[in-house]
């Protein structure tokens, strides 16, 4: 993608203003060779999604048919007789073997696929690295939920799926809430801005919209990647504007204050505590679909796989079979709900920001990785966020219906 994007000639602010004209010259400052490597990187997105569906479910298959997950549990149970710390023992050997297994495809998909891209910017070590501290948190967050969950089905046998459902909500919501400011900083340094050239302008559009923020970071995102992004995360004392360093090398003054527009439009529209809402909802069903589906399949298949009852922890690689299926037929509806308040957020930030050009040029940038211009169900069924196409037109829209505003301004 052009590194800078300027303010083609038919989006100059004036008496012939046309949305879609503007619209179609900003797209056309998108060179042929990048258009068709952006095309080509979202659309095997799409086919990644099914293999990654199949891959899961070859794993799950495989530990349950071969009897590896029975073993994990005869393993467990003769290191302990403390059912807890058996369900804990199983969790360790089982997401171990799961990552092992999944190690082909996530190298493909996360590492090789990625600098084929020009999209990474870690050598393998690195990479690797960051794999095995996910690990290392999914063996203990992981374990804790599934030993909590466990606890659950031994002493509530008709209502464990409900109270399951409780708890797995609540361990979801309040990984939602530390994540950003505990879980992200293993990975990433977190550095705060003092330039105020750059703070300045970002805490008055903060003050401006009622957002209570002193600070701003800055993240080394470029630690892993070329991609562009920022946020506003925490609670009270831990509120915070973080811009990843991507965004503030290669972005325009106008493009910076376009995407921070974005990202207050989550925190003022409340988008995480919806997400939570939505969350809690699919978490409900899931956990309905669970307990027909372990039952159902045990009673089929217990006595081959050697997974005796709900409470034998064994079971673990048939539920996350259940949930792949069950995430995989999901994703066009998750991926509209996000994809929803990501075109709240857009509204919001133009309004906010007044910047339709620097957010259309945000827009060229993100195309790097995202297709610009797709079919009206296939952005349905695969995006989770507007497509460039759209959010520039929006844009542009947006300067039309104001166009006296940004012609007094004159033209930035
Ligand atoms: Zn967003």
């Amino acid at each position: 993608m052009p590194s800078v994007v300027t303010v083609p000639a038919e989006a100059q602010a004036g008496s012939n203003f046309n949305a879609n004209r503007a619209t179609e010259a900003y797209l056309a400052q998108i060179p042929p060779d990048a258009k068709a490597r952006s095309d080509s990187y979202f659309q095997g997105g799409y086919w990644l999604i099914l293999w990654d569906f199949l891959y899961a479910v070859a794993v799950a298959l495989l530990l349950l048919n071969l009897r590896w997950s029975a073993k994990f549990r005869d393993v467990a149970e003769r290191i302990t007789r403390l059912k807890p710390l058996q369900t804990f023992l199983y969790w360790c050997q089982y997401a171990i073997i799961a990552f092992v297994l999944s190690l082909p495809i996530s190298i493909y998909e996360g590492y090789l696929r990625e600098h084929k891209y020009g999209l990474a910017t870690q050598t393998f070590g690195p990479w690797m690295g960051d794999q095995l501290k996910a690990l290392l948190l999914s063996v203990v967050l992981g374990g804790l939920v599934v030993t909590a969950l466990f606890g659950i089905v031994r002493r509530l046998r008709e209502t464990w799926w409900i109270w399951g459902a409780v708890v797995t909500f609540i361990f979801f919501t309040i990984g939602v809430l530390i994540s950003p400011v505990f879980i992200a900083p293993m990975f990433n340094t977190y550095k705060r801005l003092d330039d105020p050239k750059i703070t300045g302008p970002i805490l008055s559009l903060a003050r401006a919209n009622g957002i209570p923020v002193r600070d701003v970071f800055k993240v080394d995102a470029s630690r892993q990647s070329t991609r562009m992004s920022a946020n506003v995360s925490g609670l009270g004392g831990t509120m915070r504007i973080t811009l990843n360093d991507n965004l503030l090398n290669r972005a325009s003054p106008e493009e910076v204050q376009a995407v921070m527009g974005h990202e207050m439009g989550h925190y003022v529209l409340n988008h995480v505590y919806k997400l939570l809402l939505f969350g809690g909802v699919i978490i409900f069903l899931f956990f309905a679909l669970l307990r027909w589906g372990l039952n159902w399949s045990l009673a089929r298949w217990g006595e081959r796989w050697q997974v005796r009852e709900l409470v034998d922890p064994a079971i673990i690689p048939l539920v996350f079979l259940i949930a792949s299926i069950f995430f995989f037929v999901l994703t066009p509806i998750t991926n509209t709900y996000v994809r929803t308040q990501e075109h709240e957020a857009d509204m919001y930030g133009i309004n906010a920001s007044r910047q339709p050009d620097g957010f259309a040029q945000a827009a060229i940038h993100l195309g790097e990785y995202r297709k610009m211009s797709p079919g009206i169900w296939e952005e349905r069924i695969f995006f989770d966020h507007p497509s460039g196409r759209n959010r520039i037109h929006d844009a542009m829209q947006w300067k039309a219906e104001n166009i006296a505003l940004m012609e007094s301004h004159g033209e930035k």
